[in-house]
């Protein structure tokens, strides 16, 4: 990593920081650091907080140092069933405008091609700010490092489709494609309960369910990128995933699932499921139960697998109400081999619905900053 990487992701971080420290913490030389930052400054990537006088014990003179927030922007894209949107990230991580269009078939690749490019070209220009690049969060297995969407368990035309590539012609900026819980987890790791966390995992429950392990503070993506679906069978006689089995996890908590289980003409949105849960719908409540206690037995195997010192949930999970919650924590315990006698505790995500956006944002930040 480049020495100006290290210091933007040192300011990030601790917001703002004092030049003595980036000497001791980098093992520079004053000089160095000294010529780095009178850059960095001229450049407008960072701005002087305050300059601290010398202390009467001898500790030296000081500048305090912070990213500028209106230097350079990030772009984030949240590819999402039938909608997409955007968001304008500043250089510290803050979302300052977002815009949200609705789109035909997503799975018909000439629209998203064509929906992707003409609102990304739109969005841009209406921002009028230095953008750096462009994060694309979206669900499926992605190869984040060459831009490809490998494949999407859901999405059948969804099959190696070099979408970096199409859309960098398109509006002529580095742009970094990105399966969404990961997205979410750089925002966890950065801004949200992730901080000061080596390791921890992200479940992000929708139309699908998603995982984002952060092990040794590293993003772990497995062999082949694929370790963020949670296609995993847990009841043989469930219903019928798309992914071809039947009982995966996805199939049983899902939001497209769930509503379709439900079966009732009333119940069409997550909303709809959280007031009959508030109005004792015991169909509904049944259905959810069953649903969050495999939920939290699977977790319970994440945990066990990995070891991790909190789990990090968002998505519909937090829009069921608290009781909904209890269940998967509940189940979590009781399936938890306890090893040291603690749990690692599962955490309803601070960042909440501006997670995934605000991690593609970064990842748009990401050619200077990450
Ligand atoms: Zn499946």
């Amino acid at each position: 990593m480049t020495t100006r990487k290290q210091v933007f992701q040192l300011l990030f971080k601790n917001k703002e920081v004092k030049q003595g420290d980036i000497v001791t913490s980098l093992g520079l030389e004053k000089s160095t650091v000294s010529r780095l930052f009178s850059a960095l400054h001229k450049e407008q990537f960072i701005v002087l907080i305050r300059e601290l006088a010398a202390g009467k014990q001898g500790g030296r003179k000081t500048n305090v140092w912070a990213l500028n927030p209106d230097g350079y922007y990030g772009v984030g894209i949240q590819v999402q069933p039938a909608s997409i949107t955007f968001a304008l990230v500043d250089f510290v991580g803050t979302i300052v405008t977002t815009s949200h269009v609705s789109i035909g078939d997503w799975n018909d690749l000439a629209v998203l091609y064509r929906e992707l490019k003409k609102h990304t070209r739109h969005f841009i220009s209406s921002c009028k700010k230095s953008i750096i690049g462009i994060g694309v969060a979206l669900p499926g297995i992605i190869d984040s490092e060459n831009g490809v969407i490998v494949s999407s368990a859901q999405y059948a035309q969804w099959n190696d489709i070099h979408l970096a590539e199409f859309l960098e012609d398109a509006v002529g900026l580095p742009v970094i494609i990105e399966n969404n819980m990961r997205a979410a987890a750089l925002a966890e790791q950065y801004l949200g309960l992730g901080q000061d966390t080596a390791h921890f995992f992200c479940i992000g429950v929708d139309a699908g369910v998603g995982l984002a392990v952060v092990a040794d503070n590293k993003l772990y993506r497995g062999a082949n990128g694929c370790a963020n679906d949670l296609h995993i069978a847990v009841n043989p006689a469930g219903p019928q995933c798309y992914c071809g089995r039947k009982g995966c996890i996805e199939a049983i908590v899902g939001n497209h699932s769930l509503i379709q289980r439900i079966n009732d003409p009333s119940i069409q949105t997550v909303d709809d499921i959280y007031a009959a849960v508030v109005n004792n719908n015991a169909v509904v409540k049944k259905m959810l139960w069953e649903a969050g206690a495999y939920l939290g037995q699977i977790i319970a195997h994440l945990v066990g697998l990995f070891d991790p010192e909190k789990i990090i949930v968002n998505g519909s999970v937090l829009k069921m109400g608290t009781e909904y919650l209890d269940v998967i924590r509940l189940a979590y315990k009781q399936h938890m081999y306890d090893m040291h006698g603690t749990h690692p505790p599962i955490h309803e995500s601070v960042l909440g619905d501006r997670a995934i956006i605000t991690g593609a944002g970064m990842l748009g930040l990401s050619p200077v900053l990450f």
